[in-house]
């Protein structure tokens, strides 16, 4: 059985979608990681792909097909969350293909207006070392610029940048918000109030996990 998490860019999927994995007995399918998997490995459509990259195209919606399919198929008898995607209708009408061996249980949608979004993404700061992520109102590092754990100056993401922010939110307005309306029209939509606090969030994302899992 597949759980859909969908949301605009900052809403908290990742979080959300990890904390799942650590509660509840599920796998994770990310289609990024399996894009890098495939070009790490050199299969035929890894080097496709990392040709479309270095074009500095989009992978397209058949190729991301190609790569998903046989991961739902393996994981057909497990809980799979489906973090990314489907992106936009045409994957969300694709992914319809597998539902007869590997049914949609539900989609969670956290929503959260574009004022919350912007504020979240616009402040978010990277330790380029080891990772970590803070925040310029609520999570401050304790030397301004540096990273907590290992003092390495703190960088912005290029996708982070105000303008940046604002084109993947006009990008998910445009192409993701309708597997939304595509899902409520399936019955399978749970909305979750996105504006509140991590804990909040999960706490609604968790009661409703546990009743369709069963
Ligand atoms: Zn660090």
């Amino acid at each position: 059985m597949i759980f859909i998490l969908i949301g605009p860019p900052g809403a908290g999927k990742g979080t959300h979608s990890d904390a799942l994995l650590r509660d509840f007995p599920c796998t994770k399918i990310a289609t990024g990681d399996i894009l890098r998997r495939h070009i790490k490995e050199g299969s035929s459509v890894g080097r496709r792909c990392e040709e479309i990259i270095g074009q500095g195209r989009l992978v397209d919606d058949a190729t991301l097909w190609e790569l998903l399919e046989p991961e739902l198929t393996k994981l057909k008898d497990k809980a799979v969350i489906l973090d990314g995607y489907p992106r936009n209708l045409a994957q969300a009408t694709q992914l319809q293909e597998v539902v007869a061996s590997n049914p949609i249980r539900a989609v969670v949608y956290i929503e959260a207006d574009d004022n919350t979004l912007m504020e979240r993404l616009c402040g978010r700061m990277l330790c380029p070392n080891c990772q970590s992520i803070y925040h310029r109102k609520t999570r401050v590092p304790r030397q301004a610029g540096l990273c907590d754990n290992c003092q390495a100056p703190l960088v912005v993401r290029p996708d982070d940048e105000l303008e940046k922010v604002r084109t993947r939110l006009d990008i998910y307005a445009a192409e993701t918000h309708p597997v939304v309306n595509y899902y409520q029209g399936l019955g399978l939509l749970k909305a979750v109030d996105g504006s509140q606090g991590i804990a909040a969030v999960y706490e609604q994302i968790k009661v409703m996990f546990r009743t369709k899992m069963v």
